[in-house]
């Protein structure tokens, strides 16, 4: 019998996994700890050598696949200043990533990363007035006029592209975001 989702592994960077995508339900063996275990990762793995089969989130979880493999799951290693290599490997190594268009990019807020919540379109950000400002000053930089950037945030899509990676900030609740698209 399948797990039940309380039975999965806590991932305090990526706290719904099954609701982002990253994991789902499957019958497949995971290629760690050999064992079916009614859930397999699917989010990207950065190994050295090709992994023949999926990942379990436990074998995620506790660090076994990570090391085993040489595996990453994201790419953290850009974290701002002042975040510790405790929370940096946390999020590389034991926490299920997300597949963007381009590298994916993980958030950091109040010297901590942020909880991934998934990823959204314009639809979702309906009201979500934090993120759109978010992701306005992230646009600032493209020198885009006004009506570009309207636009552009208007277009995003949780299904397409361009697409929104949407974070929470673990202290002070504050959510973030960036997009991008091929
Ligand atoms: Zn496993
Ligand atoms: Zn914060």
């Amino acid at each position: 019998m399948a797990a039940h989702i309380e039975d999965l592994p806590q991932f305090v960077y990526h706290p719904d996994p099954l609701k982002t995508g990253s994991v789902r339900a499957s019958d497949e063996v995971c290629v760690c700890c050999l064992r079916q275990r009614g859930y397999i990762y699917s989010g990207p793995v950065f190994a050295v050598e090709e992994l023949t089969g999926p990942l379990c989130p436990w074998c995620v979880a506790d660090g076994t696949a990570a090391d085993r493999f040489e595996a990453d799951f994201s790419d953290a290693y850009l974290a701002p200043a002042g975040i510790g290599t405790e929370v940096v490997s946390t999020i590389t190594n034991r926490t299920p990533g997300f597949s963007g268009w381009q590298q994916e990019r993980w958030l950091f807020h109040c010297g901590d990363g942020a909880a991934f919540l998934g990823v959204v379109g314009a639809r979702e950000l309906e009201g979500d007035h934090t993120t759109l400002e978010s992701l306005r000053q992230e646009l600032s930089e493209s020198r885009w006029p006004a009506e570009q950037v309207d636009q552009y945030l208007a277009s995003l899509d949780r299904d397409g592209q361009p697409t929104a990676y949407l974070f929470e900030c673990r202290s002070c609740r504050t959510h973030l975001a960036y997009s991008d698209f091929t």
